[in-house]
């Protein structure tokens, strides 16, 4: 199996080749057929199974035809796991020009905010601080958002932010394609995956 049965635009087969990425992981393998066509996914993945590339893909290829600011936002529970996710953004659309912003904690917000006022493709974020910009950085909104994924969402509840994410994709438009992924699938998760993705592909690895 390789990655060249998806089709990929070139730049991203390219910047794959670069990472040596030859083969798609079991988890890219069973969701890209999925995200690729629209799909929403839940991923029942661990780190460590390529999880963060089987979504990175999939914006990407969106991302490639439409060129347009404020595409995706991806949250994530821990400031370590989000410029890891951003690193791979940064990785896989090294040949297209993209603009990826981090918005975690302990960073200085206007510095923050000027980021985001130079309209990024992509949002990887925190739930706290992005909350903080929603309510203080004047024009910042989730409106054009195209695609929403929540990273290690069994992470992100245990740290209590089921309700900051619910608050976010109240201002999120409906018209979206949602991405979730967890290690486990508690009841908690499922709950979120009921109230935010629409007839999902489940993907268990
Ligand atoms: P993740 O589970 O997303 O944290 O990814 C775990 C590791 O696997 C990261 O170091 C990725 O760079 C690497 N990785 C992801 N997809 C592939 C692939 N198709 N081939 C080889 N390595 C990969």
């Amino acid at each position: 199996k390789s990655f060249k049965e998806f089709n990929l635009k070139e730049d991203i087969e390219e910047a794959l080749n670069s990472l040596k990425f030859s083969m798609p992981t079991p988890i890219q393998e069973q969701s890209l057929p999925y995200s690729l066509k629209g799909r929403d996914i839940i991923g029942i993945a661990q780190t460590g199974s390529g999880k963060t590339a089987a979504y990175v893909i999939p914006i990407l290829q969106a991302l490639w035809d439409a060129q347009t600011p404020y595409f995706a936002l991806v949250l994530a529970p821990t400031r370590e796991l989000a410029y890891q996710i951003r690193e791979t953004f940064d990785a896989l659309g090294a040949n297209m020009g993209l603009r990826c912003a981090t918005i975690v904690g302990g960073m200085d917000m206007m510095d923050q905010a000027k980021e985001l006022m130079r309209k990024p493709h992509v949002i990887v974020a925190t739930p706290g601080r992005l909350m903080d910009h929603l309510e203080n950085t004047k024009g910042f909104s989730l409106r054009a958002m195209k695609y929403f994924v929540m990273d290690e969402a069994d992470r992100l509840l245990e740290m209590e932010f089921g309700p900051v994410v619910d608050k976010i994709l109240q201002v999120l438009p409906r018209e979206r394609k949602t991405y979730l992924f967890s290690a486990t699938l508690t009841s908690q998760v499922d709950k979120l995956q009921r109230a935010s993705l629409i007839n999902p592909a489940k993907i268990e690895v």
